[in-house]
C-alpha cells in the first residue's frame, strides 16, 4: 500500500565548523556551522578561519550563496571578509547574500575600499534587527527567521526551516486512470478522487505522505532568558551556546552568556528533539562535564565537535 511507503526525506545536515568561544584553541575554532538543506548550502556565523574549515572539510566555498551573522562580536565575523575575498579571488559570478547587523555591511565595505577591491560578483546585505522575530529569507522550499537573543549586544539566533511539502501521487494511478489536470493539485492537496465512472478513491491510497518539514535554530551568543523558547518550539536540532558550567554562573549572567544547564533549560522549555552544545570557553580542556551537566537537565544533549557532520 503506498501509504506505508513514505517519501524520502531530503538532505537536512550541520557541519561543525567551529566550536570554541571568543579565543579559539589548538583544537577548536571559533563560531561557524554549515548546513545543507536539499543541497542549499546555509552558511551560519563565520568565525576567523571559516574559509579554512570549509576546505579541510571539502567543501566547495563558491556553492554557499547565503550567510548569516548573529552579531558582530569577532569570533562570529571575521571570517566574512576572508571568504567575500576568496570568493572574488576565485572568479566568482553568482550574487553572494550576507544577513547580518546593520554595521557589517560598513565594516566589509571599508575592508573592501582600502585594499581596493572591486568585487567581481554582486555581494547583497540584508540587515537584520533584534528587537523582534521576523522572516529574513524565504525561497519555494526553505525559511530562515531571526529573533532576539539576550547579549552585551544587539545578537539575533536563526531558525532554519523546510517548508511543508505536498502529497505525492502515484503515478501509475494518474496514468492508469487518465486524471484529468486539474485534479492533480487537489490530489496533491489532500482531495479522494471520483472518476468520470463514480468510483472514489480515498486520498491516503492514492499519495504518499510527505515526510514532516525539519527545523535547525541557532543560539549563540546569550544569556539565558525563559522568552527565547517561544521561538524554538518543537525544533528538531538546537545548537546553543553552552560558554561555562554551573560553577560559573554569575560570570555567565554578567558576560551575557549561558551555562550548559541553563542552553538544556532552554531546550526543555522549547520542546526540542535535540541539544547541540557550542561556542566552549577555551578554559575546559575537557568536555565531559560540560556534556555532563546538561544531560542531567536534558537527556538528548550532544556537544559540538569540529568536523561533525549531525543530521537535523
Ligand atoms: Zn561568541
Ligand atoms: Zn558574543
Amino acid at each position: 500500500m503506498l501509504q506505508n511507503m513514505p517519501m524520502q526525506a531530503s538532505v537536512f545536515t550541520a557541519t561543525i565548523l567551529g566550536s570554541s568561544a571568543a579565543t579559539p584553541t589548538s583544537t577548536r575554532n571559533p563560531s561557524a556551522i554549515l548546513l545543507n538543506m536539499d543541497y542549499h548550502y546555509y552558511l551560519v556565523d563565520c568565525g576567523e578561519g571559516t574559509q579554512i574549515q570549509l576546505r579541510r572539510m571539502h567543501y566547495k566555498l563558491q556553492k554557499i550563496n547565503h550567510v548569516f551573522v548573529s552579531h558582530l562580536h569577532g569570533d562570529h565575523f571575521f571570517g566574512v571578509i576572508g571568504l567575500i575575498s576568496t570568493m572574488h579571488l576565485m572568479g566568482r559570478d553568482r550574487e553572494l547574500h550576507v544577513f547580518g547587523p546593520p554595521r557589517l555591511e560598513e565594516i566589509v565595505n571599508l575592508q573592501l575600499d582600502a585594499s581596493q577591491t572591486e568585487l567581481v560578483y554582486p555581494l547583497v546585505f540584508h540587515p537584520t534587527q533584534a528587537r523582534k522575530e521576523e522572516v529574513i529569507y524565504e525561497s519555494d522550499k526553505h525559511y530562515v527567521k531571526s529573533f532576539p537573543l539576550e547579549h552585551r549586544i544587539p545578537t539575533t539566533g536563526f531558525v532554519f526551516g523546510e517548508k511543508p511539502r505536498r502529497r505525492k501521487i502515484d503515478k501509475a494511478f494518474l496514468l492508469k486512470e487518465d486524471v484529468p489536470v486539474p485534479w492533480i493539485v487537489r490530489i496533491k492537496d489532500g482531495a479522494d478522487y471520483t472518476s468520470p465512472s463514480g468510483i472514489v478513491y480515498p486520498n491516503d491510497q492514492i499519495t504518499r505522505q510527505p515526510p514532516a518539514p525539519r527545523t535547525f535554530a541557532y543560539c549563540s551568543d546569550t544569556r539565558y532568558n525563559p522568552a527565547i523558547a517561544q521561538y524554538l518550539q518543537g525544533v528538531d536540532l538546537l545548537y546553543h551556546e553552552a560558554t561555562f558550567m554551573e560553577e560559573l554562573r554569575e560570570v555567565a549572567t554578567e558576560k551575557y552568556h549561558s551555562t550548559a544547564a541553563q542552553a538544556a533549560l532552554t531546550a526543555t522549555q522549547a520542546d526540542a528533539k535535540h541539544l547541540l552544545l557550542g561556542h566552549f570557553s577555551a578554559r575546559y580542556k575537557t568536555l565531559d562535564g560540560i556534556l555532563e551537566e546538561a544531560k542531567a537537565v536534558f537527556a538528548n544533549t550532544s556537544l559540538a565537535q569540529e568536523g561533525e557532520v549531525i543530521e537535523v
